[in-house]
């Protein structure tokens, strides 16, 4: 019984480029809800995931700094690290599952490809898969130049509410009714790597027991893709919060290439961790940085 009511959450940073600002407000929060309890007693798990899977753009380097980021905030995490890249069998296994169902096929479509189709004039305007290879027999795919596996989002969605009706979770506090089906067909692997984001994060989430994922609002979509992934694969589904973006300046979302929010820069100019986290604790930022009003 113990174990259902203690908050287990998480922060996954993908060593691609430096923690900024937004990372380091989403580690606090991540870190908080565990230690200080969100809606129920406190003093749950905190993690640490390196969301490493994209061997072409993770460096060493980039998961060094982010540790040392999070120490010099006084973040402390449990256990080690969790690495993405020493779980591939897992979505390997996973991805096999879907396939077994039936809601994956493989895509061979090149970026070029996609956005040639997308302009053609019976395409709906927006930025989803037009399921080009959905239809294609497997014979007709050229896959020597490698393919990824997408799901067929129409029968995976049908097929998760045949198992257990609406999709839901609770997000921010309100159950609310999930339809992953705008997302199109997703990519569950990758081409250049064994899973996608959707797919890696949910089966470590459910792996690592978290029961409270915290994360920027940019991926409260995404969690309708999630949600449905764990139907499908008989994982639970955790609580969410999604929270505030940091601005710059400019009032747009901080991103990897906004070097100068950099934590690590802030670190060597001597600025005091503990206290620019207890500052992020209650919201409020630096000068010059502020949270995107949803
Ligand atoms: N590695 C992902 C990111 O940095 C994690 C997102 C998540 O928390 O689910 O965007
Ligand atoms: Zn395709």
């Amino acid at each position: 019984m113990w174990r259902a009511a203690m908050i287990v959450t998480r922060f996954a940073p993908s060593p691609s480029g430096p923690l900024h600002l937004g990372h380091g407000y989403s580690a606090v929060m991540a870190h908080d809800a565990a230690r200080q309890g969100y809606g129920r007693l406190g003093g749950g798990r905190f993690h640490l995931r390196i969301d490493d899977i994209d061997a072409g753009r993770s460096r060493a380097e980039y998961i060094d700094s982010a540790l040392a980021d999070l120490a010099w905030l006084g973040i402390d995490w449990d256990g080690e690290p969790w690495r993405q890249s020493a779980h591939v069998a897992d979505y390997a296994a996973a991805l096999e599952r879907l396939r077994a169902m039936g809601l994956v096929y493989r895509c061979t479509c090149t970026r070029a490809d996609i956005a040639e189709s997308l302009t053609a004039p019976h395409v709906t305007p927006g930025t989803v898969y037009p399921g080009t290879c959905r239809t294609l027999a497997a014979s007709a795919l050229d896959i020597t130049k490698g393919f990824c596996w997408r799901i067929d989002m129409a029968r995976a969605a049908e097929r998760a509410e045949q198992m257990g009706g609406a999709l839901t979770a609770t997000n921010n506090g309100t159950v609310t009714v999930l339809d992953p089906r705008d997302h199109g067909d997703v990519v569950i692997a990758r081409k250049d790597a064994p899973a996608s984001y959707h797919l890696a994060s949910t089966v470590d989430d459910a792996a690592m027991g978290v029961t409270l994922v915290v994360r920027g609002a940019d991926l409260t979509h995404a969690t309708a893709v999630h949600v449905l992934l764990q139907r499908l694969l008989s994982l639970p589904t955790p609580d969410y919060i999604h929270h505030a973006l940091v601005c710059g300046g400019d009032g747009k979302r901080l991103a990897k290439r906004d070097a100068a929010a950099a934590l690590s820069d802030l670190r060597s100019a001597g600025v005091d961790g503990a206290e620019l986290a207890a500052r992020l604790r209650v919201s409020q930022m630096p000068v010059g940085y502020s949270l995107a009003k949803e």
